[in-house]
């Protein structure tokens, strides 16, 4: 303290002594210490000094209070402070901005109270820098609310503001409109190009859809690829579409992911408070309802809920949940359908078709459950034991004479192509089942190299190198499909049956399916029409030089023990 009595160098007393531990105390104290009247510095220790940003105590001796801290904040909290009754423990606390001598900010915790100074009252400040801990604790703030990597609101504080805004809403009688986007083909991004892309292509994703909305909107991030977007205060009038469609336009554009070009969309659902839901639960549930059907529209679509959303989606979980458990409670079945050489009408071998005896909803198409049985992550699981059903009830087929060199063939679908490779199951079967790899016919679509081309070859190659034959399967359906067929290691293609109905009346697809036969034939790839319900049709195909057909003109899909009352027929033709 400045102005203690300096230590006398000699003739120490037992009252100096005391004063001289009492100043080596006061000095070493960590906290600051001031001692002041009307905004004007009577006493100050050395860590008052430092937390000021002065280097000597002694220099603050006269200066007033009011240059250091925000006057307004200093005088309110004078302003709190009775005055001096008598000396009391009595302590005011406030957390004070402060200005240093060198222009510094600093945030004080200070605690200030009553006391006597050479016997007339004046008051004691004790200070405090608690600027770090201030800044650790924002900082730990700002991490519980933003995402660390978009810097956007994360899913606690987007759950915070949407019930804000509802309640607002609710208040002022206002709309509030609420998105959830999903990006489309974000997984191909992060698998191909890498992690580091994909978090580059999250961030540039944030800042477009930034872009699509107003300063009071709220843009956040709730994990993975999901965003989301609060707009509050929706007049009544287009706006939410407005920004669903900039949001797809912007999605759309190619993004520069270091250095290279990476092609995504959006798929947006939209739900409106209060007009399909007023409570928390239900808008959330509702969007993601809507942001599903856009998905299922084919993607990069925005849809808005619509009650009949809702009953859709609880029927897709409902069937959800039931898949769980068709497997192992063997409601699924194999139906096979003859595969006949069109030059002699002798069956060669059957394409195998999946179907879902579902205890009370009856027979289930493939087409209803395969998607979600992808969606719920079991199709490896179901297509596994698929290949082992067929090809364990081929190899028995064959045991009989007339059909010992019968085949079979199984539907794959797109996502189960890029699991094959990992898990690699086919070798397995083909020895605990017995049959010889040439019998079994994977049939797969183009789709497949639209994921991730590279990994795709080399598991088809595998394939081929296995001994086991692909078939193309929808052949004439996608847009790249002759470009495709060259590239794929495929030995047959089959006609879609689309195409077929119209081969003998119209001119286009009859025209198209020769282009296809003639293809076929130059690449050396056998064809198979599918889908044939005429003997024109079946006639057309064979003198075009179509060496296998299938359709209901031979016979529908049926179970094996159906199947085994027709093995080894001759079809008249
Ligand atoms: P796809 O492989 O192109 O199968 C042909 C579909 O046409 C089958 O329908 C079949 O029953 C039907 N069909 C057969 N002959 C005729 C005909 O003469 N006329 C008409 N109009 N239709 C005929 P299904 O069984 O409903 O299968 C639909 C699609 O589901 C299949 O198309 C295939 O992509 C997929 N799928 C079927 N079984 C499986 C499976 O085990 N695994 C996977 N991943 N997909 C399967
Ligand atoms: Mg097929
Ligand atoms: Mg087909």
């Amino acid at each position: 303290m400045t102005d203690l009595p300096a230590t006398p160098a000699s003739g120490i007393t037992d009252e100096t002594l005391a004063l001289d531990d009492f100043r080596l105390l006061v000095e070493n104290l960590p906290d600051g210490i001031l001692l002041h009247l009307n905004g004007t510095i009577l006493l100050a220790n050395r860590a008052a000094a430092a937390i000021l940003g002065h280097d000597q105590a002694e220099t603050l001796i006269g200066a007033s209070l009011l240059s250091f801290f925000n006057p307004d904040a200093w005088k309110r909290l004078l302003q709190t402070i009775d005055v001096p009754p008598a000396m009391n423990l009595r302590r005011w606390t406030a957390e004070l901005e402060l200005t240093r001598c060198d222009d510094r900010n600093a945030i004080i915790d200070t605690a200030t109270g009553w006391t006597y100074y050479r016997g007339s009252p004046a008051l004691i400040t004790t200070l405090r820098d608690i600027t770090q801990l201030k800044r650790g604790e924002e900082e730990m703030r700002r991490q519980a609310n933003y995402d660390t990597l978009t810097g956007l609101p994360n899913r606690s504080l987007f759950l915070d503001r949407l019930n804000r805004e509802l309640i607002r809403a609710k208040r002022s009688s206002s709309r509030v409109a609420l998105m959830f986007i999903d990006l489309d083909r974000f997984k191909w991004v992060n698998d191909t190009l890498g992690h580091a892309a994909g978090d580059e292509l999250l961030r540039q994703t944030s800042k477009r859809l930034l872009s699509c909305v107003r300063k009071s909107d709220t843009v956040a991030r709730l994990g993975g690829d999901e965003f989301t977007v609060i707009l509050p205060d929706m007049a009544h009038g287009p706006y939410a579409e407005r920004v669903a469609a900039e949001i797809l336009t912007q999605l759309v554009r190619p993004f520069v992911l270091f250095g290279q070009e990476a092609f995504i969309s959006g798929s947006v659902g939209v739900t409106v408070c209060p007009d399909d839901a007023e409570d928390l639960d239900s808008l959330l549930k509702n969007a993601d309802t809507a942001m599903y059907r856009a998905k299922s529209d084919g993607r990069n679509a925005y849809r808005f809920y619509t009650p009949d959303m809702h009953a859709e989606a609880e029927e897709r979980m409902a069937l959800e949940k039931d898949l769980h458990y068709a497997l192992e409670r063997g409601q699924l079945v194999v139906h096979y359908q003859p595969i006949v050489e069109l030059a002699s009408g002798r069956l060669v071998g059957a394409e195998s078709f999946l179907r879902w005896e579902h205890p009370t909803r009856g027979s289930i198409a493939p087409g209803t459950f395969i998607r979600l049985a992808e969606e719920i992550g079991m199709i490896s699981q179901i297509t596994a034991w698929t290949i082992q059903t067929a090809c364990a009830q081929a190899h028995q087929w064959r045991q009989r004479p007339d059909s010992a060199d019968f085949f079979v063939s199984v539907n794959i679908s797109c996502t189960r192509c890029r699991e094959l490779s990992t898990d690699d199951r086919i070798p397995e079967i083909l020895r605990a089942t017995g049959l010889p790899p040439t019998a079994l016919i994977l049939e797969i679509t183009e789709n497949i190299l639209s994921e991730d081309e590279e990994k795709a070859m080399a598991m088809l190659n595998r394939l081929i190198r296995l001994g086991v034959n692909l078939w193309l399967d929808d052949f004439g359906t996608g847009y790249s499909s002759l470009s495709v067929l060259k590239r794929l290691p495929v030995n047959g293609i089959k006609i879609d049956r689309t195409f077929i109905p119209d081969i003998t009346q119209n001119p286009e697809a009859s025209v198209l399916v020769q282009a296809i036969l003639s293809l076929a034939q130059a690449l050396n790839r056998k064809v198979i029409g599918e889908g044939i319900e005429s003997k024109i049709q079946a006639d057309f195909l064979r003198s075009r030089g179509c060496h296998m057909g299938q359709g209901y003109l031979f016979h529908k899909p049926v179970d094996a023990a159906a199947f085994e009352a027709i093995l080894g027929r001759n079809f008249p033709i």
